[in-house]
């Protein structure tokens, strides 16, 4: 195979094995954006093998995707707008909970309920101080007030009260304090006016890590079950996903020749240069043109020149290097390889861009599909 995703699904189960032992609330695995470029089908079955009992995703589609696909357990999807009242029909009929964040929500989750005869299960939202989804607490009393009567009349579940941090990947940060506070006061006032959910939720990765008093009654952790800490410290994850591809080319070139579009490279001397076909369309960053990391033969090395669309080329000096020999630009890092933390250093982002945005061209293999062949453990 030319190029590949390899995606460990034991990973995936080990690390929701651990995210749901480290708390007595239940676990949501987020799998939304295809499972953070892994695969959204299969990491939801690992992270279920592995103790999750909810799957979180962001768009209506994606829910859909995995009710097609026959998983049976609650699915929340929660970015939606109102061009979308098809899909959100669809949604309330097989069951997906939705957000609402505005009256204008709830009343297409009516409208559907009336089309689809089936409960809307919905989770209210209060933006707590992320400033991004979410009803504002000025709004927040008129929402349960018409949520309340939707649910007194059997028209709607109001399953959950939720919210999301700015900060948790800053453990201490003022912010964390004042958005649970904010967020245990949007709770009792849904309690006076009788709107008593079950199941409060707010932490997502860093927060389910961190901040125990933050897991309420769910936690949804998205990048941590691809074994990625968005804090620094051991949390026992292990990362999922490696980048591979193969040498399609290696051949000697004399000193002083420019090397891809623009030349931003020039060999300084005779040396070996080597053809890799991964771009920018497959998702390699091309700010790692000069930067980016990665390992040929087991040795770590850099990318020469620009990063094009379909390939990029590295000096490899005087090291043997002949095509079809491997090339790792993340993993793991157990053998020595850079991880998508050393790329998303590289290139100024975070791990979650780069496992993220390996594109659709790039083939996933997966290791470890069937949980009870199991030879080895991590
Ligand atoms: C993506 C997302 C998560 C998961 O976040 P991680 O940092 O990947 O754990 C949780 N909740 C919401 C609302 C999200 O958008």
């Amino acid at each position: 195979m030319r190029s590949a995703a390899v995606v460990d699904l034991e990973a995936v189960r080990v690390n929701v094995r651990a995210l749901v032992a480290s708390t007595p609330a239940a676990v949501m695995a987020v799998v939304k954006a295809d499972g953070y470029g892994h695969g959204m089908v299969p990491c939801a079955s690992a992270a279920l093998d592995g103790g999750a009992t909810w799957l979180g995703v962001a768009m209506l589609e994606e829910a859909l995707d995995l009710r097609a696909a026959g998983f049976a357990c609650p699915i929340l999807a929660w970015l939606w707008t109102p061009d979308e009242v098809a899909a959100l029909e669809q949604a309330v009929g097989q069951g997906v909970d939705v957000s609402v964040s505005a009256r204008w929500a709830l009343e297409i989750v009516q409208a559907a309920v009336a089309a689809t005869g089936r409960v809307g299960r919905i989770h209210l939202k209060i933006d707590t101080g992320l400033s991004r989804n979410g009803s504002t607490a000025a709004d927040w009393p008129a929402l349960l007030t018409l949520a309340a009567a939707a649910e007194a009349r059997g028209e709607v579940e109001i399953v959950g009260i939720w919210s999301h941090f700015a900060y948790a990947d800053e453990p201490g940060h003022p912010t964390i304090a004042k958005q649970i506070a904010r967020f245990i006061a949007a709770i009792e006032v849904a309690a006076g006016l009788g709107v008593h959910p079950q199941v409060r939720h707010i932490a997502n990765s860093a927060a389910t890590l961190t901040l125990p008093e933050a897991h309420f009654d769910l936690v949804r952790p998205g990048i941590a079950i691809y074994g990625l800490a968005p804090v620094a410290g051991d949390f026992g994850l292990v990362p999922a996903m490696s980048l591979r591809s193969h040498v399609a080319l290696a051949k000697r070139l004399a000193a002083g020749e420019g090397v891809s579009y623009g030349h931003q490279y020039t060999t300084e001397r005779p040396t070996t240069a080597v053809l890799v076909p991964l771009g920018y369309a497959d998702g390699v960053p091309r700010s790692g043109t000069n930067r980016g990391p990665l390992a040929i033969n087991g040795k770590r090395l850099t990318i020469s020149g620009r990063v094009c669309m379909d390939q990029f080329v590295v000096d490899v000096g005087d090291l043997p290097v002949s095509a079809g020999d491997e090339v790792v630009l993340f993993g793991s890092g157990r053998d020595g390889e850079p991880t998508a933390q050393d790329w998303a250093d590289a290139v100024d982002t975070i791990h979650y861009e780069i496992v993220t945005r390996v594109g659709a061209r790039v083939p996933r293999v997966y290791l470890n599909a069937d949980p009870a062949a199991i030879v080895s453990t991590l």
